[in-house]
């Protein structure tokens, strides 16, 4: 296995994955991509993630935690364990920008999922029950996340997609609702960063799906100049450029421009 691929297994559904780096196809998806959404997520790992037994799958039917950690795993293995993420400090005599970093690994570690006693399989398949109660659930996915995002009333409409029947009570509602944080966590969390400056607390929330795709994309940024750059210089092809491993792409364009600064 090359160092930047890896096989990983992913918390909620137990499936074996296989993950390699984006190549230049990739960045211009994520730079000619209207929006930073789920729909782009999946477009993503679609090109670059394949079950480890070589099958078919469907990475819509992913629960959001399992398509989050996978876009988290897929950063890490790009851009290393460490993760920044941006702010500016509240403090309206201040307003420095604020570094909020984590590793990656410790952040996915903090959100495993646990087990509910008293919940089991239904019949159909990715439904569930949770002891008594006269209700079936199932863990909200990708695909969920596709279907509301334009809908005028997201939350309800997600009840309607995830529960059977869904006229329950709210201490019934609550009872499933505190089952499918712990089967399936939500990565997308608030953070809390302090100011090195004059002190002031600040918090963002990170959203792995927005963040990765935007870290991506930056990194992308460059890829018509560096097509340009090997295009010319080597005479190779757009396609050719393209199937490159992004980091060797850069690479490879950088020397090109720091010969242009020498000659
Ligand atoms: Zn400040």
């Amino acid at each position: 296995m090359r160092r930047n691929e890896q096989t990983l297994r992913l918390p909620v559904s137990g499936l074996e994955v296989f993950l390699s780096q984006p190549t230049g196809v990739e960045d211009l998806l994520l730079l000619e991509a209207t929006n930073l959404d789920t729909q782009l997520a999946l477009a993503l790992l679609t090109a670059i993630a394949q079950a480890a037994d070589g099958k078919e799958f469907a990475w819509d039917m992913l629960s959001i935690t399992d398509l989050d950690t996978l876009l988290l795993r897929t950063r890490q293995l790009a851009f290393g364990d460490q993760l920044r993420a941006d702010a500016t400090c509240p403090a309206s005599n201040c307003g420095l920008p604020i570094e909020i970093s984590f590793q990656v690994s410790e952040y996915l570690a903090n959100y495993l999922p646990g087990s509910v006693p008293g919940v089991e399989a239904a019949e159909e398949s990715g439904w569930l029950r949770l002891g008594n109660m006269p209700v079936l659930f199932r863990l909200p996915t990708a695909a969920d996340q596709v279907a509301i995002a334009h809908h005028a009333h997201p939350e309800q409409e997600l009840i309607h997609r995830c529960l059977r029947p869904t006229n329950l009570t709210s201490e019934q509602l609550q009872q499933i609702e505190e089952a499918m944080e712990i089967l399936a966590p939500n990565l997308a969390q608030n953070l809390q960063g302090q100011c090195s400056e004059c002190g002031a607390m600040v918090e963002i929330f990170f959203d792995p799906q927005q963040f990765t795709l935007r870290e991506f994309r930056n990194q992308a940024a460059f890829i018509y100049e560096e097509i340009h750059l090997l295009a010319m210089y080597y005479q190779w092809s757009e396609s050719a450029i393209l199937a490159l491993p992004r980091q060797r792409r850069m690479q490879y364009a950088e020397r090109l421009r720091q010969t242009k600064r020498t000659a």
